[in-house]
């Protein structure tokens, strides 16, 4: 009977005496015990009422038996809802409403919270604790490690995963079995991932990286996984000597290079190092070359496409790209009025087609509609280019698109500049209401450490290399840009900052 997510990923663990994964403390987890846990868990979930198709929210702590319970959903056919651990009662309310969750499970320390929430929403409270604790775990033990997986198709839900909402409501991206499937096994492919890699896992996996790109990726290859509650730059230096490959965000990479004991030494063996989540600087890109000699694969991807793009294994990483449509994938960028095709090397709005293209947002069928086109292109969001080479750049989101005085302008390419000047470690460019112009572009900049930044040179070299409506009207410096888990800096929090700025 098949379930072609539980056929490839999960399945093949129940024969393996060797280690999957190694947690933090050095226990190591064969493929058969993390199998017989995630089946446990599975007859625990039936054995709660809760059936295929139904929705389990999931707001726990990153540990194997987190991730044996993706795979007990995958099992079960229930579909798996993680949330960020760091939602609020109310956010969380949200999602279980939204969702029609059967199921909240929690962390105990957080059941004062959450399971007055299940409560009223009419779904049940269990527990799962950082130590893989819980009664969740409990009710498992008893039920036995028998368990037989439910038939699913390819355009069954495997998950629902809610985007991060900067603006607006958050939405939930409805992802199937086929579509996580094609994507893990393409991105296994590309990366050349085996039996004998070992990722040094440190990503969340209440997000499409942590949870699909790697850990998907991994049980697809038959490899295993050092696996991180989160990132730690001494533990990560700790646990590197043991790995092949490693999947960060860019911040990773910016907190490895700022550590001296940092060292190529310990990077000699490895095979890959990917990052995704976030825009790279290609300064972080040379940067770690220099150090290490290891070229940073840079993918680009998001919650309802999986990944979309990526720089090639073997050819040219380019860096500042994100490299070329994957294999399946189709990419084109179009004007975001006319949805016509643009001239090449021209920027406009990123779309995409191919098997990893989710189904839809739950329950938001007009959502859906002005997002995902008949013809299958979903439209990203994210504007960019595509080069004569067929190298994808990303510009920035559409949402993020500056108009001051009637024109139009990409904050990348105001922040390239400002990244160039003495002083600047890094910068943002966002737009605020302006009486005249209806937006005017502000520069808000970090300075290198033990640097200061001269804003009036920084205004006269914006001067030189600008058009006077893509000059910022004013810089302002601040000591860290705000960023959320995955590293992305949340522009929306800096527009309110400024937002009263030219009032
Ligand atoms: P999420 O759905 O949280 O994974 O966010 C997806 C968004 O992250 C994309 O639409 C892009 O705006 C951004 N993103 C992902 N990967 C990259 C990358 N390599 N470079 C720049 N932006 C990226």
């Amino acid at each position: 009977m098949p379930n072609p997510l539980y056929d490839h990923l999960v399945a093949p663990l129940a024969t393996r005496s060797s280690t999957f994964l190694t947690d933090a403390r050095g226990k190591e987890i064969s493929g058969k015990n993390l199998h017989d846990t995630a089946m446990s868990l599975a007859a625990a979930l039936t054995g709660l009422g809760l059936k295929s198709g139904d929705r389990m929210a999931v707001q726990v702590e990153k540990t194997p038996e987190a991730l044996a319970l993706y795979c007990a959903a995958i099992a079960t056919g229930i579909v798996f809802l993680p949330l960020n651990t760091a939602y609020t009662a109310a956010e969380v309310e949200y999602f279980v409403s939204d969702a029609g969750a059967s199921l909240l499970v929690g962390d105990p320390a957080k059941a004062e919270m959450l399971s007055p929430i299940a409560q009223r929403n009419g779904a049940q409270f269990e527990t799962l604790d950082a130590d893989g604790e819980g009664s969740l775990r409990n009710r498992a033990r008893v039920a036995g490690t028998k368990f037989a997986p439910v038939t699913r198709s390819g355009d069954d839900l495997a998950a629902i995963l809610y985007t991060s909402g900067t603006t607006g409501r958050s939405k939930g991206a409805m992802l199937s079995h086929e579509n996580l499937l094609s994507n893990a096994r393409v991105l296994a492919d590309e990366w050349r991932f085996d039996e004998n890699d070992v990722l040094l896992h440190a990503l969340p996996i209440f997000h499409t990286h942590g949870l699909f790109v790697a850990s998907n990726v991994v049980m697809l290859s038959g490899g295993s996984m050092i696996f991180l509650p989160g990132f730690k730059t001494d533990e990560m230096l700790k646990w590197l000597p043991r790995a092949t490959t490693m999947m960060g965000v860019p911040t990773f990479y910016t907190r490895l290079l700022d550590t001296p004991t940092f060292t190529g030494e310990l990077t000699r063996h490895m095979r890959l190092f990917t990052s995704g989540s976030a825009p790279l600087l290609a300064e972080t890109h040379q940067r770690f070359e220099a150090r290490t000699g290891h070229r940073i694969l840079e993918r680009y991807g998001m919650t309802e496409t999986n990944m979309n793009t990526s720089n090639p294994y073997d050819g040219e990483r380019r860096a500042g790209t994100v490299g070329l449509p994957l294999p399946g994938v189709e990419v084109k960028i179009t004007d975001p009025e006319s949805g016509e095709v643009v001239q090449q090397g021209e920027p406009g709005v990123i779309e995409v087609r191919g098997p990893n293209v989710f189904k839809g947002y739950w329950r938001m069928p007009e959502k859906t509609r002005e997002e995902l086109r008949e013809n299958g292109f979903f439209i990203t969001g994210d504007i960019g280019t595509i080069d004569a080479d067929g190298y994808v750049s990303i510009i920035g989101r559409q949402k993020d698109l500056i108009i001051t005085g009637g024109y139009n302008v990409y904050p990348k390419e105001i922040e390239l500049i400002l990244d160039e000047q003495p002083g600047i470690l890094e910068s943002a460019v966002v737009g605020v209401p302006h009486p005249d112009f209806g937006e005017a572009v502000i520069a808000v900049l970090v300075a290198r450490p033990g640097e200061t930044i001269d804003t009036a040179a920084v205004a006269a070299a914006m001067g030189e290399r600008l058009a006077r409506f893509k000059q910022p009207k004013h810089v302002a410096v601040v000591a860290d840009l705000p960023r959320n888990t995955m590293g992305k800096v949340q522009k929306n929090l800096l527009r309110q900052q400024f937002v009263s700025l030219f009032a």
